[in-house]
């Protein structure tokens, strides 16, 4: 069976040349990088010059970026490095699990938490950043890009409120780097964390950005590795693919790709919409170019995904952590969603690989298959026979 991908948000195939790039440091070139014979220099380079193209990815210095083993950590390093007992931290309702569980570990410790509701786009209003600020806030932590809806946070708003109130500001930047410019400077941020697997590298390696001069407290404590920010034998291979991932998505931005992706998306967005009780989540609210959050009303996502897979298409019902659970999506109850319409809900995600030709055969597929989903749904039956 033919098998179409449009599962990007949750992870992405790496591209041939990021392979390419990682392979001698699979073979020949295993040195650790903290060696200093031959073999071990010859690993640190490699290691550097990742940093290098992370760094140009993000706006900053290459003495900026820390690698950690995802997006995971790296928000985990920014919040628990920064803040702690009796200290405040403004998030948002709508962030990964990365972050929200995160801060209820924080609010265990002793950390007072605010959690910032978000409108019907799922846009936190810059306003209540500033009117939840106290003189204990320590950290803000508001995503850039929200992994079920695509939705784009006002973080430059954010960074300035930031910037007067001398906070720091992190943000996770897993779902939006690569696919929209991302510059740490513009945006003010002091912390920023990516994640490989999302942008096309490989899984279990990620990047966090600590602006110069943040005092951040190491989660791992060991050798001094990373400038004593993140103790362990750096994973070669790994960064190296970091590394590569990043210079093809800032080549790709710069040619115009996120376009590319934008005119798919909207593609699908037309077509699907064209389904009677549909709509788009997130609507109305500026968004990365890859992601697709639609609502079909009186039907389970969660069927619909099954019955897609079967077909050979393969979406999902927003986070991966949380598929195959039946709780609704934390993201689209935050936005003011039903618990019913948020289980109506699926996440189409993009990538570079996927085609025009593909986007074609999902417009085909999902209509007929919401179609016959629906015949056998009682709660459709029941309203359109009324
Ligand atoms: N933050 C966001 C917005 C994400 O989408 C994800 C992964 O889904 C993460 C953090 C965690 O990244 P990783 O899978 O690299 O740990």
């Amino acid at each position: 069976m033919r098998r179409v991908y449009f599962d990007n948000s949750a992870t992405t195939p790496v591209l041939p040349e990021v392979f390419e790039a990682m392979r001698p440091y699979f073979g020949e070139q295993f040195g650790n990088a903290s060696s200093i014979h031959h073999h071990g220099q010859e690993t640190r380079g490699a290691v550097e010059r990742a940093r290098e193209s992370v760094a140009a990815l993000l706006g900053c210095r290459a003495s900026e970026v820390v690698f950690t083993s995802g997006g995971t950590e790296a928000d985990n390093l920014a919040i628990f490095g920064i803040a702690g007992e009796g200290d405040h931290v403004i998030t948002s309702t709508v962030e990964h699990h990365a972050v929200l569980n995160a801060c209820k570990e924080l609010e265990s410790e002793g950390c007072e938490v605010t959690y910032l509701s978000v409108d019907g786009r799922g846009c936190v209003d810059p306003g209540d950043v500033r009117r939840a600020l106290r003189p204990s806030t320590k950290l803000i932590t508001i995503m850039m890009a929200n992994n079920e809806t695509g939705v784009l946070q006002p973080v430059e708003e954010i960074g300035k409120i930031v910037a007067e109130a001398e906070v720091y500001f992190h943000t996770d930047a897993v779902q939006a780097a690569g696919k929209v410019p991302v510059d740490v400077k513009s945006i003010g941020c002091d912390l920023m964390a990516i994640s490989g697997h999302k942008l096309h590298g490989p899984q279990g390696v990620g990047a966090l950005y600590v602006r110069k001069g943040t005092e951040l407290h190491p989660m791992l404590y060991g050798g001094r590795h990373e400038r004593s920010r993140r103790a362990g034998t750096e994973n070669v291979p790994g960064i190296v693919g970091l590394g590569e991932a990043a210079e093809l998505a800032r080549a790709g931005l710069a040619k115009g790709e996120d376009q590319k992706l934008a005119a798919m998306r909207d593609r699908i967005e037309r077509a699907l919409l064209q389904i009677e009780c549909s709509a788009v989540n997130g609507d109305g609210a500026a968004r990365v170019p890859n992601i697709a959050n639609l609502r079909f009303d009186a039907l389970e996502g969660e069927a619909l995904v099954i019955a897609l897979d079967l077909k050979g298409l393969a979406v999902s019902t927003g986070a991966a952590c949380s598929s195959g659970a039946i709780e609704p999506s934390h993201v689209l109850l935050a936005m003011g969603a039903t618990a019913d319409r948020a289980r109506a809900s699926i996440r189409i995600s993009l990538g570079k690989q996927n085609t025009d030709e593909e986007v074609d055969l999902a417009i085909g597929l999902i209509p007929e298959t919401v179609a016959r989903l629906r015949e056998l749904s009682p709660v459709w039956k029941a309203a359109v026979s009324t």
